[in-house]
């Protein structure tokens, strides 16, 4: 008998959730990550007493109350609201759209008026079924806003022209006809009291864990320690990219510590005009209502994703997806490697989705046992 009944090749939610329920139930695991750290990207970074997102901020938000109990299972949760605030060239709005920022546009004070604002902005563009982003973003929210909020921001964030876009990138914008500038519409919602890395050690509790090992390395030796491999890197990677590689959009973060307690007053400012190169600035310590002396803003660069980079946004065209669906085909024919997460599905993932797909797994093999 091997001496691991799943070998789990990356620390991030799904691997960590996966681990933890087969665990629970009596099947011994080991999970290894390639990164110095678990928890893959939800991983924040102590500095300062600040917990630092370093892979970008994560707000929970969840409307299963089962997803929020198993959570809270590990650590509980604060009452952060996310409303972050759009800077274009020095005037700030609130976000997500609602009639706060409609207010701020156009001074109108009611529903109606907004409405009708919205119409007029729009009447003489002829827009029956929007063909691009653009064409999308001007129908739900009208030209003054599109202009200034959405356009340079969009193109930046994919580095192509918004004519260019898919419209259904922006089908679930969230426009709302009310006072109400929390950006989820989510029951549930929070960041871990502590930080994200309780819910990480909480999961990973009496389990074993590997840092810094790539599994391609030692692929033999480690397939040698279990009877099955739960695999959650990037799918395209596994079969060595011999039908060519999945594209991805990529982030850079530039973060600093300032000798300031307070610096911009809010967790999140987008930076929606098109020649300022990072789309926005966070400021740590707001997520979870820090009191320190000092404070750490990050910016977030979006750039091109080579395979040096961190993958971070799945590009969902045509090409990409006909393309995952050949890797997905191979992957269905491996019968002792189960596929999960965000890279090995090329999905885009929030973590309370990855959080019940792992549930959802490993009960499926529970079950069927
Ligand atoms: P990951 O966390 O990426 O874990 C995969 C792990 O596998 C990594 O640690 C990697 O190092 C490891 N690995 C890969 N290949 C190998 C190998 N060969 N050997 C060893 N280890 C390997 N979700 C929300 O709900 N709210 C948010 O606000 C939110 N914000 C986000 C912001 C950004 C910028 C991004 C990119 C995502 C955000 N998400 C958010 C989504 C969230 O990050 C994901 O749902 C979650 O991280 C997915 O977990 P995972 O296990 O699938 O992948």
């Amino acid at each position: 008998k091997k001496k691991y009944d799943y070998l789990i090749v990356g620390s991030g939610l799904f691997g960590n959730v996966f681990a933890h329920q087969m665990n629970k139930n009596g099947f011994k695991c080991l999970v290894i990550d390639k990164r110095n750290h678990l928890g893959g990207n939800i991983y924040s970074e102590k500095t300062e007493g600040i917990n630092v997102h370093k892979y970008g901020p994560h707000i929970f938000h969840t409307n299963d109350k089962s997803i929020w109990d198993f959570v809270n299972q590990f650590v509980e949760f604060n009452h952060f609201r996310y409303s972050p605030l759009a800077n274009y060239k020095g005037e700030l709005y609130n976000l997500p759209f609602n009639m706060h920022t409609f207010h701020q546009f156009w001074n109108v004070k009611t529903p109606q008026e907004a409405k009708a604002k919205i119409k007029d902005q729009i009447k003489d563009l002829n827009i029956i079924k929007p063909k691009n982003l653009e064409e999308q973003a001007l129908s739900l929210v009208g030209k003054d806003i599109y202009e200034k909020l959405i356009k340079g921001y969009t193109e930046k964030q994919w580095g192509r022209d918004a004519k260019g876009l898919p419209s259904f990138i922006i089908k679930r914008l969230p426009v709302r006809y009310t006072y109400d500038n929390n950006y989820f519409n989510d029951k549930y919602q929070g960041i871990p009291i502590g930080g994200y890395n309780k819910l990480t050690e909480g999961l990973l509790e009496n389990i074993d864990t590997q840092l810094n090992v790539d599994y391609f390395q030692n692929k033999e030796h480690f397939n040698e320690l279990a009877s099955k491999v739960v695999y959650t890197g990037k799918i395209d990677e596994f079969f060595n990219y011999k039908l060519g590689y999945l594209n991805y959009r990529s982030l850079r973060f530039e973060s600093e510590t300032l000798e300031q307690e307070n610096y911009q007053g809010i967790a999140a400012i987008n930076y929606t005009e098109r020649n300022v190169p990072y789309t926005r600035i966070i400021e740590h310590k707001h997520f979870e209502y820090g009191q320190g002396p000092k404070t750490i803003i990050t910016k977030e660069f979006p750039q091109e994703w080579d395979k040096n980079k961190e993958p971070y946004y799945p590009i969902n065209d045509d090409k990409n997806i006909s393309l995952y669906k050949k890797y997905k085909d191979l992957a269905d024919q491996e019968e002792q490697i189960i596929f999960g997460g965000r890279l090995a599905e090329y999905k885009y993932y929030d973590m309370h989705q990855v959080i019940a797909s792992a549930l959802k797994k490993s009960n499926d093999i529970l079950n069927n046992q």
